[in-house]
């Protein structure tokens, strides 16, 4: 057994240890952990500080859950863009492979609640249906491993799945979709990062939602992933009392560059059952991409999306920087608040002209005689 598992395996998961642990109502834990299991690593658990601060908020279990109010069990309908059961095939040219259905914790706001944490749902079985859909598929280009986490799996397991991805010729570019850097950071080991390597390009996704979770331990880890030449991309969710907050926000978009990591994407929190209690108005979105874009650094500025209830896919919210658009002028308003007006381009239809079909060796540069005695 590797260091990782060991470590994994002190988790904390049962509602003794967690009522316990943290002055909790152990009927009240269970009753919630019969809905969604959790566990939660003795170094992320080590990172809260109180109860109730962002770290506890992701992770410990919460009565809250329980509400029936609303969210959907599948907000994303991803189960019916499921060809088969690890797969969902939403996009033209690329997949989500479900590789696993452990975590290494279990974040209370997952949208695949319904099946992470439960072996019947992301079945290791499914994976050969998997590739062979892939393999039957010359249309996908990008294959995003997940689950779950597929840094759950030994790395063995790991790789006969990358092995066998790059035997497809059709497969262009690979990505990994893990939190392990964030809830066990001792599961990137330099062997791991030497297997990952044979198998670029391989791009992979982390998910850090706090400043706090990039410790010393977590910036070892990246780095050994980012010597391995593998591009870094983070994921954040947007959850109340967390990082509803632009100054923590920027913070960890900052703190995620020092650490060789480019913020990829801003969620708003999907519509799922029993996560009401960590959504927040899109409009807070909005206030955050405001207040990063233009104070700093380009490269730090995430995407905000609403992955759209139903399975419309990844949608950009942006704040409004487009004031108007005529035939004349755009105006603009910039990250200060100043407006500035961009003229369009002056043509009779106000169109970019169409080009010309060039013909080889019959250039004329009929309205250019100055040019003409240039080039004679
Ligand atoms: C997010 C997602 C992808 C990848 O989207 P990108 O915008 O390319 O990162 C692919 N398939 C599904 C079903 C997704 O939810
Ligand atoms: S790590 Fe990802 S898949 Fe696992 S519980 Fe958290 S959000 Fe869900």
């Amino acid at each position: 057994m590797d260091d990782w598992q060991n470590l994994l395996k002190g988790s904390l998961t049962k509602p003794e240890e967690i009522a316990e642990r943290f002055g909790l109502d152990v009927e009240e834990v269970k009753k919630v952990a019969k809905n969604f299991k959790f566990r939660i690593t003795p170094y992320y658990a080590n990172l809260i500080k109180e109860k109730g601060d962002p770290i506890y908020r992701q992770i410990v279990p919460d009565p809250a859950e329980l509400a029936e109010n609303s969210g959907a069990a599948d907000p994303l309908n991803e189960d019916e863009d499921s060809p088969v059961p690890s797969i969902v095939h939403r996009y033209p040219d690329r997949v989500l492979f479900l590789v696993s259905h452990s975590c290494g914790s279990y974040c209370r706001f997952c949208t695949r609640k319904r099946k992470v944490g439960d072996s019947t749902k992301i079945n290791p079985r499914s994976i050969e249906d998997g590739l062979e859909y892939i393999r039957q598929h010359p249309e996908i280009r990008d294959v995003i491993i997940s689950g779950g986490d597929p840094l759950m799996l030994s790395d063995n397991k790991l790789e006969y799945i990358l092995k066998s991805l790059r035997a497809i010729e059709h497969i262009q570019i690979l990505r990994i979709g893990s939190r392990m850097p964030c809830f066990l950071p001792q599961r990137i080991t330099p062997k791991l990062v030497k297997m990952l390597q044979r198998y670029h390009p391989l791009y992979m996704n982390v998910h850090f939602n706090h400043p706090d979770e990039i410790t010393e331990e977590a910036a070892r880890a990246l780095n050994l992933l980012a010597n391995a030449g593998i591009p870094l991309g983070n994921q954040t969710v947007l959850l109340k009392g967390v990082n509803d907050d632009p100054e923590v926000m920027k913070k960890l978009v900052q703190k995620l560059l020092t650490v060789r990591v480019r913020p990829y994407y801003i969620y708003q929190a999907d519509y799922v059952k029993g996560t009401e209690y960590l959504r927040t108005k899109v409009s807070k979105g909005l206030e955050i991409i405001q207040a990063i874009r233009g104070w700093t650094s380009g490269l730090a500025v995430p995407q905000f999306v609403i992955d759209a209830p139903g399975g419309g896919g990844k949608i950009p919210l942006l704040p409004a920087y487009v004031q108007s658009v005529d035939d004349e002028k755009v105006v603009l308003r910039n990250y200060q608040g100043k407006v500035f007006v961009y003229p369009q381009v002056d043509s009779p239809d106000n169109q970019v002209p169409a080009q010309k079909p060039a013909q080889k060796g019959a250039f004329k540069p009929e309205f250019m005689p100055e040019l003409e005695e240039m080039m004679y």
